[in-house]
């Protein structure tokens, strides 16, 4: 059966919003809206399975959003919402939840890196975590889930979800008129210059908005200041830059400042090491500095603007989830009818 393409993914409001999350999703949101119907969800559920202040996990949400506004996202074209306002993500999560076997998410590397050796103290919700994440995708019957490398794993769990619950009910799918299988097997979507941006501390971990570090990121309302200041800071070796792309092999912190250099010029890294290898790094992230600053200070100027402004951006959240539930409702009515629930 063909599903109609629709795009869906989203960002959790955890704290502060970096680079990584602007190169690796966001920018990525932007550029899909021109040929896709795109869903996107500041996954505010997603962001309690880890302890917030309920004080400030609404800014968080609120910033977001204005970010998602201030990097070009249309909320008319497309949907902008919160996803604690579309009950039927967690309804379907449950299904899913049974659906989704035991084996598959212990193999899940987000939970084992997010709980490390505390596992016992960790929230059931972290662990169930893939299974609410197929859900906010499949309760759209979604077919493109644009994410950073980091979420691979994820994605193709929720297209083994997918691919369960379409095996296990199949009969009942097709006695209720929906075809052979109900739920399309999403893609990822992981393109773009930069699908995994480092800590600037640490060219083995990803960079993070819960890293407890402030100078492992950049973050999208950082002034130049605070950019050239954690530029500068970044770490780097010994070496002066090399001038082809094999020179950066086993030197990832150097790999990953060349890679964010190319990705917010939108230049190759061919390119950035024809014009800067051979050279010193310090000359180097000048030019990256002011890269950052230029690309990177629009957006942070406009999140401030748009952040002051709390009662129009919970008004678009409100548009937004007014119009996911309408299409939400309409699958979580079959899949009760697909399940065997009575329903009024
Ligand atoms: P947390 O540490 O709370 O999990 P996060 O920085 O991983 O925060 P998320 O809200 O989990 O941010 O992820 C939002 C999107 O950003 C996802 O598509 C994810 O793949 C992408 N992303 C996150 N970090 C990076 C990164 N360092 N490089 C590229 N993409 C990233
Ligand atoms: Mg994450």
């Amino acid at each position: 059966m063909a599903f109609k393409e629709r795009v869906f993914s989203g960002v959790q409001p955890t704290g502060n919003l970096h680079l990584g999350n602007y190169l690796g999703a966001i920018k990525r949101f932007v550029e899909l809206q021109s040929s896709y119907d795109c869903i996107y969800c500041v996954v505010d559920m997603h962001a309690i399975t880890v302890w917030q202040d309920p004080t400030e996990l609404p800014r968080a949400t609120r910033e977001v959003t204005a970010a998602y506004l201030a990097c070009g996202i249309d909320p008319k074209q497309n949907i902008i919402f919160n996803q604690s306002q579309v009950a039927e993500h967690a309804e379907l999560a449950w299904v899913f939840n049974c659906v989704a076997r035991l084996g598959w998410l212990n193999r899940m590397t987000q939970f084992k890196e997010k709980t490390g050796k505390d596992r016992e103290n960790a929230s059931v919700g972290l662990y169930a975590y893939p299974s609410l994440m197929a859900a906010d995708i499949l309760v759209y019957r979604a077919t493109h889930v644009p994410v950073g490398e980091d979420q691979k794993q994820h994605v193709e769990l929720a297209r083994d979800i997918a691919q369960k619950f379409n095996n296990d009910y199949g009969a009942s799918i097709s006695a209720h008129g929906y075809g052979d299988v109900f739920f399309p097997l999403p893609e990822p979507l992981i393109q773009g210059p930069a699908t995994r941006v480092m800590s600037l501390r640490d060219g083995s971990k990803k960079m993070s908005k819960s890293d407890a570090s402030d100078y492992s990121r950049i973050n999208l309302t950082d002034d130049a200041d605070a950019i050239a200041q954690k530029i500068r800071k970044a770490k780097t070796d010994p070496q002066p830059l090399p001038s082809e792309e094999k020179g950066l092999e086993s030197r990832p912190e150097a790999e990953n400042l060349v890679g964010i250099y190319a990705a917010l010029q939108g230049v190759s890294r061919a390119q950035v090491l024809s014009e800067f290898g051979g050279g010193q790094f310090s000359t180097f992230k000048s030019a990256l500095v002011d890269v950052a600053v230029a690309k990177l200070g629009p957006i942070g100027a406009e999140m401030k603007r748009l952040t002051q402004d709390p009662v129009f951006i919970d008004e678009v959240l409100a548009d937004g989830s007014a119009r996911a539930q309408v299409l939400a409702a309409d699958t979580m009515k079959a899949v009760k009818d697909i399940v065997g629930f009575v329903r009024r």
